[in-house]
């Protein structure tokens, strides 16, 4: 749990920064103000940008960044788009990995490094169990940064797209076991961000996981590429749906979202060309923070 431990004093740390000059970084290489001289110094987690909590101390639930290509001092700062990738597996999914089928997607991981696109990837811990190669090497690579998706891909309310569900008093630990895989894969540092399987969540989620320091991370663009065969289809609803700041939901499992990597080549340069910025969701946050 020591990584639990951990992210709880950096979102500590984090939220009295936020209070106090904004936290976290901005953009690559430009970091917000520290936080007052008085605050202990910081590891390099603390600087991390997460949500203060949201009424009555609840998870705070980030949506979308900022809807301008403005920085706070009104300067062009491009318009921002972050690429999240969830990185799926059911607990009971195991014998299906076993026989052959494939969760993961080199490939698409491959072409993100290629493009040089940064990417948040939501993973689950069971998906870390099967790939500990892969996880360790995406969370590795400062192009990428690795949240949490859950242990096991089990819903955190009643009714979600038919997932089976993770009791209200099970929630926390299931959030604390896919850190725990992390740390087992050797991921150094995973982000203190948790998307809901299925987006799913409620009052009640919120505020059992209140206590992690967690910020829930949703979206606003709806890719459409889980079970998709059309590749050009799921590329259209994306370009469509973008507008600055905004976090596009796709998939890092080959077998339930075949046509992802297709979907990246034409994305990338065609938002490129309208002037997009590719960025991790921590430096979306970040820059929330920093337009309030
Ligand atoms: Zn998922």
């Amino acid at each position: 749990m020591i990584t639990l431990r951990r992210l709880r004093r950096a979102t500590a740390l984090c939220v009295l920064g936020a209070a106090l000059a904004g936290c976290g970084t901005t953009e690559a290489g430009r970091q917000a103000p520290r936080p007052a001289p008085s605050a202990p110094a910081a590891p390099s987690p603390s600087r991390t940008p997460t949500l203060a909590p949201g009424p009555g101390g609840l998870t705070p639930v980030f949506e979308h960044g900022p809807r301008t290509d403005r920085d706070k001092a009104g300067a062009p700062d491009g318009k921002l788009v972050a690429l999240t990738f969830d990185a799926d597996m059911t607990a009971d999914q195991g014998p299906r990995a076993a026989a052959g089928e494939h969760f993961d997607n080199p490939r698409l991981i491959a072409t993100l490094r290629k493009l040089k696109v940064p990417a948040t990837v939501f993973m689950t811990g069971r998906w870390a169990e099967e790939y500990p190669d892969e996880a360790r090497s995406i969370g590795r690579d400062p192009r990428f940064e690795i949240a949490n998706h859950s242990y096991s891909h089990y819903a955190y309310t009643d009714d979600c797209y038919g997932l089976p569900t993770v009791s209200e008093d099970r929630m926390r630990s299931d959030l604390e076991r896919a850190y725990t895989a992390f740390e087992k894969a050797g991921v150094a540092n995973p982000m203190p961000y948790f998307r809901f399987p299925g987006g799913c969540y409620d009052k009640a989620a919120l505020k059992e996981l209140a206590a992690t320091g967690v910020t829930a991370v949703q979206w606003d663009v709806v890719s459409g590429d889980a079970f998709a065969t059309d590749a050009d289809a799921v590329t259209r609803q994306v370009l469509d749906g973008v507008r600055p700041g905004s976090v596009v939901v796709m998939h890092c499992t080959r077998s339930a979202a075949p046509v992802t990597e297709e979907v990246v080549r034409a994305v990338v340069p065609e938002l490129r060309r309208q002037g997009y910025r590719f960025v991790k969701v921590s430096e979306l946050i970040g820059a929330a923070n920093t337009h309030r």
